[in-house]
């Protein structure tokens, strides 16, 4: 099953940066560095929250227990995490997310079919190991001339990442 590739050019720009090589990055990361978010790093949910407003997708609630249902599962895209929309009726949505504040909501659609709920994200429970892994590949590579990333995807075992490297080198 091919895995969708998210904002491949928004990675590539991001990762042509000292500073994202020795790190797999977070929404805060990509906040903090990005030029027209100047000023204090807004909360993911306020950010996420005021797309959907411009965008006309309603306003989700904030998120709460009553207001976060259902789970989606954390990956690595291009050395970032993010999640993919639930959503079958949305093309590409994905959202880089965050560890402290771990909720989705598609900015692309705004989550219709979860009913103004947010989703609770999901991180593996061997993150750190993964990441470890996943550093020790450069951010981009080639296989002949197919660009190769940092990506992992739920289930995917840490031996299976490893060969992978191993592949690279
Ligand atoms: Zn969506």
């Amino acid at each position: 099953m091919g895995v969708r590739q998210v904002g491949v050019d928004d990675a590539m720009v991001l990762l042509e940066q000292d500073w994202v090589k020795d790190r797999i990055l977070h929404w805060e990361d990509t906040s903090a560095a990005r030029p027209s978010l100047a000023g204090p790093t807004q909360p993911l949910p306020e950010f996420l929250a005021g797309i959907c407003l411009r965008r006309g997708l309603g306003v989700p609630q904030r998120p709460s227990e009553a207001t976060i249902s259902g789970t989606v599962l954390a990956r690595v895209d291009w050395g970032r995490w993010l999640a993919d929309c639930p959503n079958a009726l949305c093309a590409n949505g994905a959202e880089m997310v965050s560890v402290q504040t771990p909720v989705f909501i598609c900015a692309s659609c705004g989550s219709p079919e979860s009913g103004g709920k947010w989703y609770a994200v999901k991180f593996p429970c061997n993150k750190a190991a993964i990441e470890r892994e996943l550093l020790l590949r450069p951010a981009v590579a080639l296989i002949g001339d197919v660009r190769v990333g940092r990506g992992w995807a739920p289930g995917q075992s840490l031996a299976a990442l490893r060969a992978e490297r191993e592949a690279l080198s």
